[in-house]
């Protein structure tokens, strides 16, 4: 035993050290909120309950059906069912998210190449039953309304929505500029 640990032994320096940091956090305000008295304030990108974006010109989904959201899901939580109309223009005649099996991952949020999903930040949903949170294209479609109407959503697909072509910038040519991109 060195000289060092035999005096920590001695003088019990490590359960005085423990002790000045209980007391350290008994003098200092506690953080915890009182939920849900307390809450905390949203903030944007939070990843909350999922939404399809309604296009304001035609009062619709903005959804086309591609099924990439759902091929990308780790959770396999989307379900897209679709059909084709007279003039072969398909048609997303379901649009269902399991929501109790989603991790929040974003990863729908990214895959789909027309802003057509989103996580809104509305975090406070409970239920009794599971299918409650069996959302259909419907309930999907007034999730944007309640929770994304107005400036937000925009405000949303234009922070969050990634990735961009403007997040790759043009490779350097061999020469070493960079290639010009038209
Ligand atoms: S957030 Fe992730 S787990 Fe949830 S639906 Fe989207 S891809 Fe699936
Ligand atoms: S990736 Fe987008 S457009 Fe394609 S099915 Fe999913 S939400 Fe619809």
């Amino acid at each position: 035993m060195t000289v060092h640990e035999f005096v920590k032994k001695i003088f019990f320096i490590e359960i005085l050290q423990g002790l000045a940091l209980t007391f350290k956090h008994l003098i200092n305000p506690s953080v915890t909120r009182q939920y849900p008295t307390e809450k905390r304030e949203s903030f944007p990108g939070a990843r909350g309950l999922h939404a399809l974006v309604r296009d304001s010109e035609s009062g619709k989904e903005r959804c086309v059906g591609c099924g990439l959201c759902a091929a990308m899901c780790p959770s396999q939580c989307i379900h897209i069912y679709t059909s084709e109309d007279e003039n072969h223009k398909k048609i997303v005649d379901r649009y269902e998210i399991e929501v109790l099996r989603c991790v929040y991952c974003a990863l729908c949020v990214e895959a789909c190449p027309y802003a057509a999903l989103v996580l809104t930040d509305h975090y406070e949903y409970a239920g009794y039953t599971r299918d409650e949170f069996y959302y259909t294209k419907e309930m999907l479609l007034e999730n944007w309304d309640k929770y994304m109407a107005g400036d937000k959503g925009m405000n949303y697909i234009k922070n969050f929505w990634r990735p961009r072509s403007s997040d790759f910038p043009a490779p350097a040519s061999p020469g070493g500029e960079e290639r010009k991109v038209s």
